[in-house]
């Protein structure tokens, strides 16, 4: 007997057959029912999902011999020969292989005349992102005057890469992911049909790689029933698939809590010597604290049922803050490991990184020390008034003298504070300022210390001299508060810096 691949025989033939697309099937077929079937459309979503199998459908429907009929019949010459790949009224291209202009061009000649057999002309095109823009605008051409019986099907995974020229003339459909539960339910259908016997556990292994394809689900049991001579077992799907036991990530997170970075390479070491693909077995460690996050949030997902004692008793062991930091370095890792010419090397580097990470330092933490500090250098304002800060503020403290005896105040203006010994504060006046020195000091100190001791809540003793030149001070005050900034900064955020730079 010729050996059929599991996806085309389980092929849906109708659109009730078709799996998790409800949305679009109805539409579809009320379209058919309404005789408002448009000119094209663009099916866009995720491979595996339905795509092109909905077009043949909608293909089928439009042409069969009852047709246009919301259930093409499946027997006549023309559903046949549609399902078959032997029509000579629809036509299936594949955008990635046939990007050129000139295969459009013999599409624009082609669409011209009228269908052979059936009643209408169908193009599906596969992959039309993948087109040259000469292409889509000989496409588009095409599309601005459609002939009554042509319908054109354009598939995409990718819809934005498809020129909104294009996108504005069709219907468009987005075709969805599906569940675990719909993909196990389908796998499990396909599996008693075939007399296929397959243990629970690999069929949630097969549901939740697949990642919402069903197609893939199907080449995975195809895979899998030539593999397994008698039923497929867990540690079939683990061998054949290249995936990695739950037991490994387990294992990996319980190495990152209690910090053994040799734990960690020598789980790396064994994953590579035992043939697994280290990709996926990054994939898997990603899915692991992916898990365990949503556990930790209470959240109550069908993919978790499966080892959801377990999570629950590893999360116990894990920061929250800490589990989200894993997985954020986790989920760039994967990136970076696609870029480099080392994969084993970043991934050792990465998870000695995450062995080493400090605990995360709370926000709540973070405040209180800031607001630790903060106190403590007010603190220490209050007690240690320096010369900097009577220099930043005297310019300010003239001026509230001038207010109230204002020759005193421009007078002052005109001195600069030189030095705090204690508390003995002695100003400087320019080298023609003995008049002021000696009539300040006869008449007017005593004032000037009261205000001063208003202004800078200290009682200063004030000296004053006439001097022309100006003594350095280097270090101000802001160089102090920078200097205060960047060390608690670098106190309170080292583990950040560290772990995530
Ligand atoms: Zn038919």
């Amino acid at each position: 007997m010729k050996y059929i691949a599991l996806t085309r025989k389980y092929r849906p033939q109708t659109f009730d057959e078709v799996i998790g697309q409800e949305h679009i099937t109805k539409t579809l077929k009320n379209a058919i029912k309404s005789k408002r079937v448009a000119h094209a459309y663009i099916f866009a979503g995720p491979k595996g999902v339905g795509k092109t199998t909905t077009a043949r459908i909608l293909a089928k429907a439009m042409n069969c011999v009852n047709g246009p009929t919301q259930t093409p019949c499946g027997k006549c010459a023309s559903c046949i020969e549609i399902v078959s790949s032997e029509s000579v009224d629809v036509y299936e291209i594949d955008g990635a292989s046939n990007r050129g202009i000139d295969e459009i061009r013999n599409l624009r000649e082609n669409v011209k005349y009228a269908s052979i057999r059936g009643k209408f002309k169908v193009y599906i095109i596969d992959e039309v992102h993948m087109l040259t823009t000469e292409a889509f605008n000989a496409l588009l051409k095409t599309l601005e005057e459609p002939p009554a019986h042509v319908i054109f099907i354009f598939a995409t995974t990718e819809p934005h890469r498809v020129i909104p020229t294009i996108l504005s003339r069709c219907q468009r459909f987005d075709f969805r992911k599906l569940s675990i539960q719909e993909i196990t339910n389908r796998i499990i259908y396909i599996s008693k049909a075939e007399k296929i016997k397959i243990d629970e556990d690999a069929l949630f292994l097969i549901s939740k790689k697949a990642d919402g394809s069903i197609r893939d689900a199907e080449s995975m049991l195809d895979q899998l029933a030539s593999y397994s001579e008698k039923a497929i077992k867990k540690a079939d799907v683990v061998t054949v698939l290249g995936l990695c036991e739950a037991d490994v990530y387990f294992e990996l997170a319980d190495a990152f809590i209690s910090k053994e970075s040799s734990r960690c390479l020598d789980i790396i070491d064994r994953t590579i010597n035992n043939g697994y693909d280290l990709h996926e077995f990054v994939i898997g460690c990603i899915e692991h604290m992916r898990a365990l996050q949503l556990v930790k949030i209470g959240a109550d997902l069908e993919e978790l049922r499966y080892n959801l004692q377990r999570y629950k008793t590893q999360v116990q062991k894990f920061d929250a803050d800490d589990l989200l930091r894993v997985l954020n370095i986790m989920c760039r890792l994967e990136v970076e490991m696609k870029r480099s010419t080392q994969p084993r090397t970043v991934v050792e580097a990465t998870f000695l990184r995450i062995s080493k990470l400090e605990s995360s330092v709370r926000l709540s933490e973070i405040f209180d020390r800031l607001d630790r500090l903060e106190s403590e250098f007010t603190k220490k304002k209050d007690k240690y008034l320096t010369l900097e800060d009577i220099t930043e503020e005297w310019l300010s403290f003239t001026n509230k003298i001038k207010e109230k005896i204002s020759y005193l105040g421009s007078w002052l203006a005109g001195a600069k504070p030189l030095k705090l010994e204690e508390n003995r504060l002695t100003i400087t006046f320019p080298c023609e300022g003995d008049f002021h020195k000696e009539y300040i000091e006869s008449s007017n100190r005593a004032v000037i210390q009261e205000e001063l001791k208003a202004y800078f809540g200290r009682e200063l003793e004030l000296f004053l001299k006439v001097e022309k030149k100006k003594e350095k001070s280097d270090y101000t005050k802001k160089d102090l508060l920078e200097d205060q900034i960047v060390k608690s900064a670098v106190t309170l955020l080292d583990g950040e810096i560290i772990s995530t730079g």
